[in-house]
């Protein structure tokens, strides 16, 4: 059960991972380009390699992307066909050098039905585009503030639908998103519960990434805002139920807490392997 956390890749895939190695991750996660732009860095073919032997000396897990937070599948013309294509472009160039899985937040829309099917027709574009490969792309379960698409079960299940149920279509599931938009995870009954409810709606087997993160607000507050492992609304007790879960630890897990810079997280680190029953 690989554990890591949210660093950068913008110096290059060996310096993220000595980064990780550095903070006792075992995987990491990272943007796959510029969080609130377009811009993308070319990632060599002397990089990939380095990467590899690095990887393989360090023990590390495959790493898990983050694509920009522009993109919106949900809209229409320009910024839907921006978002195909960078959610295509990022599948290829994330698989280049063995991330796991590439994780997208859904999008927004007015009318949601109308955005559902948009988001899915966007995926299935972008994963054609993609070509082969074993990077997922995993829809990202949201808190469900107003508009956003892909915080109930129901919603992710509609878009894989439409996106015509492809195997490198996965979901991504945040501890903060899930208590925000009202599922009570803080005990292995509640845990279980959210598992169902997603399970029945997109099958089991499509989860493939944990975000985790406290919540700074309340169960069902629909607001979207981390907090660092404890120091939440979930607090120590409810993340150690989530990192008890057998389910949910056997998830590649990346931490997005808020921290002030990356070597930080080598403390959040500690505390989710202490809650984990770790070290
Ligand atoms: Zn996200
Ligand atoms: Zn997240």
């Amino acid at each position: 059960m690989p554990l890591g956390a949210h660093l950068t890749m913008s110096k290059g895939l060996p310096a993220a991972a000595r980064l990780a190695a550095s903070i006792g991750a075992d995987t990491f996660g990272f943007h796959t380009r510029n969080p609130r732009g377009g811009a993308r860095r070319v990632i060599s073919a002397e990089e990939i390699a380095e990467w590899r032997a690095l990887r393989q000396e360090l023990g590390l897990a495959a790493p898990v992307g983050h694509l920009p937070y522009t993109i919106n599948l949900g809209s229409e013309r320009d910024i839907w066909e921006f978002g195909v294509r960078v959610v295509g472009e990022d599948l290829q160039r994330c698989a280049a050098f063995g991330a796991h899985a590439i994780v997208l937040h859904p999008g927004h829309a007015v009318d949601a039905e109308a955005g559902l099917a948009r988001v899915g027709e966007g995926v299935k574009r972008a994963l054609e585009a993609a070509g082969n490969g074993e990077t997922l792309l995993c829809l990202e379960g949201m808190a469900g503030q107003t508009g956003e698409l892909g915080a109930e079960p129901g919603q992710l299940a509609r878009i894989i639908r439409e996106a015509g149920e492809p195997p490198r279509l996965g979901v991504c599931l945040d501890t903060c998103h899930l208590f925000a938009a009202g599922w009570d995870i803080r005990t292995h009954e509640g845990i279980d519960r959210m598992l169902a409810a997603f399970g029945d709606a997109v099958g089991r087997g499509r989860i493939q990434v944990l975000h985790l993160n406290d919540s700074r607000f309340p169960l069902g507050s629909h607001r979207d805002r981390h907090a660092r492992l404890g120091q939440g609304e979930i607090g120590e007790e409810g993340l150690r139920a989530v990192r008890a879960h057998p389910f949910l630890r056997g998830l590649p897990t990346i931490l997005e807490t808020p921290v002030d810079d990356y070597p930080d997280y080598a403390g959040e680190i500690a505390v989710a392997r202490r809650l984990g029953g770790e070290g």
